[in-house]
C-alpha cells in the first residue's frame, strides 16, 4: 500500500515522499493518522540543534505526538481492533536485552528505538504509520485526535511528577520551572493533587496561560531573584516539590535555590549533551531528593485515565494555537520554528 510521509533528511531539509508501506507483521498495527503535534524537540532537530533526530542514519519520519485510527491489525494483535482510536509510546524497549530483562526503563534499552527520531521507528508525520501492539494504546472514542495527540506530552509531565516520586499533596507547594507544554501538563497534574502550584517562566504570555492550566501563582524569574520570590511565597520554606521542565541552564541552576529542605525534585526538561553549572552542594545541605525520567514505561494507560478525568476541566484545544494540513508541513514547521512567541502547539491535521 502506498502513502505519503514526511522525511527529515537533515537540518531544514524536510520532504514529503510517497512510499510503499511494508506488509504488517503479526504483532503490528496499521494506523491512519488523525493529528500530530510538532514538539520542541522536532523543532530542535529541524534547526539542527539536537542529536536526538538521527541525521547520521537519516532520513526518518518525524512525529511522536500523534493520534490516529487503527485500520488494520496483525494476526496476533488482541488489544486493538480496527476502528479504535489509538496513540503510541515514543521510546520503544526491545524487552529482550540485558537492561530490559533487568527491569530498566526503555531509555536504558540497549536496542532502543525512538518513534519519530530514527529510520527504524517512523513517526506520525505521514498519512499512515505502523507500530507494534505493545506500544499502542486505545483512547476513548469520544476524544478528538487532537486531544489524543497530547497524551505523549502529558505522559512526560505526569511521569515527571509521579514516576519521579515527587508525589505532591494538599500540604505541598509545587514550583514548576518552565510554562511550556510539558510544564503545563506538570502543572495540571500537581493542581489535581490539591497542592499549591507556582509556575515560573520569563515569558508573560506563558505565565498568563499557566493560570488557566493549574497554576495558582505565576512568577517572573527576571523581575527579582527567583529564590527570594519563592521564599516570600512559601513563608521562607522554599518549595516542597520542584519540577524542572524548562531545560534552560538558568532554570536548571535555579532549582537548587528554590527547593526547600527535603524537597522532592523531578527533572524532565530537555538538556542532554551539555554541562550546566549548578550549586550541587545544596543537594547535601537541603537533603534534596532529585530524580529524572525520560518517558516512564507502562505509564500510558494511567495517562489516558488521568486525561479522561480532567479533559473537560482544562481547555486542551486552546493549547493548539495553529493548525495545518499535513500537506502544508513546511508552513507548519515555519510557524513552529520562527514564531515561538505565538505558537504554543502547532498541530498537523489529516484529511479523512
Ligand atoms: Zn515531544
Ligand atoms: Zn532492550
Amino acid at each position: 500500500m502506498k502513502c505519503r510521509q514526511a522525511f527529515m533528511y537533515g537540518p531544514e531539509d524536510l520532504r514529503i515522499e510517497e512510499v510503499e508501506l511494508p506488509e504488517l507483521k503479526p504483532d503490528q498495527i496499521l494506523i491512519k493518522l488523525g493529528a500530530c503535534g510538532i514538539c520542541g524537540s522536532d523543532v530542535e532537530c529541524f534547526e539542527g540543534k539536537s542529536a536526538e533526530g538521527r541525521y547520521d542514519i537519516a532520513p526518518y519520519v518525524p512525529g511522536h505526538e500523534w493520534a490516529g485510527q487503527a485500520v488494520e491489525v496483525g494476526s496476533a494483535v488482541t488489544s486493538v481492533v480496527p476502528g479504535n482510536k489509538v496513540v503510541g509510546e515514543c521510546a520503544l524497549a526491545c524487552f529482550n536485552c540485558a537492561n530490559c530483562k533487568d527491569g530498566k526503563l526503555p531509555s536504558a534499552c540497549l536496542n532502543m528505538r525512538e518513534v519519530g527520531f530514527r529510520p527504524d521507528s517512523p513517526g506520525g508525520m505521514g498519512e499512515y504509520m505502523i507500530l507494534e501492539e505493545a506500544y499502542t494504546h486505545v483512547i476513548p472514542d469520544d476524544w478528538s485526535y487532537e486531544l489524543g495527540a497530547w497524551v505523549e506530552t502529558f505522559n512526560v509531565g505526569y511521569g515527571g511528577v509521579w514516576y519521579n516520586g515527587c508525589c505532591p499533596d494538599a500540604s505541598d507547594t509545587v514550583a514548576i520551572i518552565g510554562g511550556g507544554p510539558i510544564g503545563l501538563c506538570a502543572s495540571m497534574v500537581s493542581a489535581e493533587s490539591g497542592a499549591t502550584v507556582i509556575v515560573i517562566d520569563p515569558l508573560e504570555a506563558r505565565r498568563e496561560n499557566a493560570l488557566k492550566f493549574g497554576a495558582d501563582i505565576v512568577v517572573d524569574p527576571t523581575a527579582a531573584p527567583v529564590e527570594e520570590q519563592i521564599k516570600k511565597l512559601t513563608n521562607g520554606r522554599g518549595a516542597d516539590v520542584v519540577i524542572e521542565c524548562s531545560g534552560n541552564d538558568i532554570g536548571i541552576a535555579s532549582l537548587f535555590d528554590i527547593a526547600g529542605n527535603s524537597a522532592r525534585v523531578g527533572v524532565i526538561g530537555h538538556s542532554i549533551g551539555r554541562k550546566v553549572p549548578v550549586e550541587i552542594g545544596k543537594t547535601i545541605w537541603k537533603t534534596l531528593h532529585i530524580a529524572g525520567v525520560a518517558g516512564p514505561e507502562r505509564w500510558f494507560p494511567r495517562t489516558i485515565r488521568f486525561m479522561s478525568k480532567i479533559k473537560d476541566k482544562y481547555d486542551f484545544a486552546a493549547l493548539n494555537t495553529h493548525h495545518f494540513d499535513f500537506e502544508d508541513i513546511h508552513a507548519a514547521f515555519d510557524m513552529a520554528v520562527n514564531h515561538k512567541d505565538i505558537a504554543r502547539k502547532v498541530m498537523l491535521t489529516f484529511k479523512d
